[in-house]
């Protein structure tokens, strides 16, 4: 049987024949012994009756005393005396032998009991009236054990049925979630991932059943960002092919001025350009999210790190006659983080600045180190975010301007958040849509961080 259900009633018939054979032999064995001993008892009481008659009941009438003792008793017996034998009622199997005979009849008073297969045996040899008897009483015990068998084998087959009945109802409550568990499985991985199992009460089949449900919904949440990702990837990529497409067919055309095709041809660089940013930002935000990234950790100076980025970005600056004002503090501050992955940080979080402020505008860097932190904060005097942007900036391909007029792939932010998360760092965003906006980026100095990062180091470096 392959199905639970029919496991489970294997399982339940087995244990009831199992515990009844113990039980019934046991309490067989038990029955005999109480029963033999109690046999025993009642021959002996039988054998003073009949001496009871014998000594108190007129010859003539005896004989049909003791006839009439033996049909309506459970006793069969027969008298010895005189070397006479009368036998009253159905004798079975073997009788007294010479020797046993013997042995009472020259010990008066002595007394014999003896066992042949169900039938109880008692023997006594006595005096009445100077004359010497032996009395054989034997009852044949046979059909006490057979109504004993009997009732057992009903009480047997009543608690089959009444279990089974019970067995079936129980099976049924386990075995039904089970079977719609199954199914709803089955619709999952068909790839169907609204299908929900209902449940109720707190056993460990409503417990597995919110698991799936849990599962389910997870699967539904991950097949949907999927879902948005390749919508969104295709999205991006569509649109710089699509302008690559067009104005390469148009540089065909031969009666075009050179500064017209030198002009396609820039149109056609930028969007390749764009492309290329584009898949590299991809591969880097695919790498930092796999599971086996390690950071590289070393000492270095912070404030000679911004000041580098800060000079890479000058000349976007200048062409919008943005000033970047960059407060140097008296001392160094040196930092322990991985440098090249904490420089795309500040790239791209400058960058942004510069990129989202109008001309004439002002991007302040600013650095401060606690016992515990190092604080860096990028503040513009840009176009700022709406409460509903900021909640989705760190998102992949999320951008405030759908129209996007400024160049971008709304993934410089998501860079950033896991660079900062791999530092176990954080980020925070002060914006105000009438203008304005300040990105904080908090990264935690402690010593355990320290060692921990550096363990990776040394095993990177084995
Ligand atoms: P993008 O390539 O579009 O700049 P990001 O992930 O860097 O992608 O940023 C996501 C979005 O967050 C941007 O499209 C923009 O709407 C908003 N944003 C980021 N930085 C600023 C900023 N300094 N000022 C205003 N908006 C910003």
């Amino acid at each position: 049987m392959k199905s639970i259900y029919g496991k489970l009633i294997i399982g339940f018939l087995v244990s009831i024949l199992f515990s009844f054979s113990i039980a019934g032999y046991f309490s067989l064995r038990k029955n005999a012994n109480e029963l033999g001993l109690l046999a025993v008892e009642e021959l002996k009481n039988s054998t003073e009756l009949i001496e009871d008659f014998i000594q108190l009941i007129d010859r003539d009438d005896l004989d049909k005393i003791l006839q009439g003792y033996a049909s309506t008793s459970e006793v069969s017996f027969y008298i010895e005396s005189n070397g006479q034998k009368k036998t009253y009622g159905n004798i079975k199997g073997e009788h007294l032998s010479h020797e046993e005979t013997d042995v009472l009849r020259e010990n008066i008073g002595q007394s014999i009991i003896l066992q042949d297969s169900s039938i109880r045996i008692y023997a006594k040899s006595f005096e009445v009236k100077n004359q010497n008897y032996i009395v054989y009483v034997q009852k044949d015990m046979s059909k006490r054990e057979m109504i004993f068998l009997d009732s057992a084998l009903i009480a047997v087959f009543c608690m089959l049925v009444a279990g089974s009945i019970t067995f079936l109802v129980i099976a049924d409550i386990i075995v039904k979630p089970i079977s719609r568990l199954t199914k709803a499985t089955n619709e999952l991985s068909k790839g169907n991932y609204r299908v929900r199992v209902n449940y109720t009460g707190k056993d460990e089949i409503a417990r597995l059943n919110r698991s799936f449900n849990q599962m389910a919904q997870q699967l539904a949440k991950q097949d949907e960002t999927r879902q948005q990702f390749i919508s969104d990837v295709s999205h991006e990529f569509q649109t710089p092919l699509t302008a690559i497409q067009g104005f390469a067919t148009i540089l065909k055309n031969e009666k075009l001025t050179d500064e017209q095709r030198q002009k396609y041809a820039d149109i056609i660089l930028f969007h390749s350009k764009r492309l290329s940013t584009l898949s590299k930002n991809m591969l880097q935000l695919t790498l930092l999210e796999g599971e086996d990234v390690k950071l590289e950790i070393s000492e270095f100076s912070l404030i000679e790190q911004l000041n580098r980025v800060i000079e890479t970005q000058d000349n976007f600056a200048l062409s919008k006659n943005i000033e970047i004002e960059f407060e140097i503090p008296k001392n160094d501050i040196r930092i322990e983080a991985d440098e090249s992955r904490l420089e795309q940080v500040w790239i791209n979080l400058i960058n942004n600045a510069i990129k989202y402020t109008q001309d004439n505008g002002v991007v302040m860097v600013h650095v401060k180190k606690t016992s515990k932190e190092v604080e860096v904060s990028i503040e513009d005097t840009g176009v700022g975010m709406s409460k509903e942007a900021i909640s989705h900036i760190f998102e992949r391909f999320y951008r405030q301007d759908k129209s996007r007029s400024v160049e971008g792939n709304g993934l410089g932010l998501s860079i950033v958040k896991r660079i900062v998360d791999l530092h176990k760092g954080r980020i925070d965003v002060i914006s105000r849509e009438e203008g304005g906006s300040r990105f904080t980026v908090y990264l935690p100095q402690n010593k355990s961080f320290h060692i921990s990062e550096r363990l990776i180091k040394k095993e990177n470096h084995g």
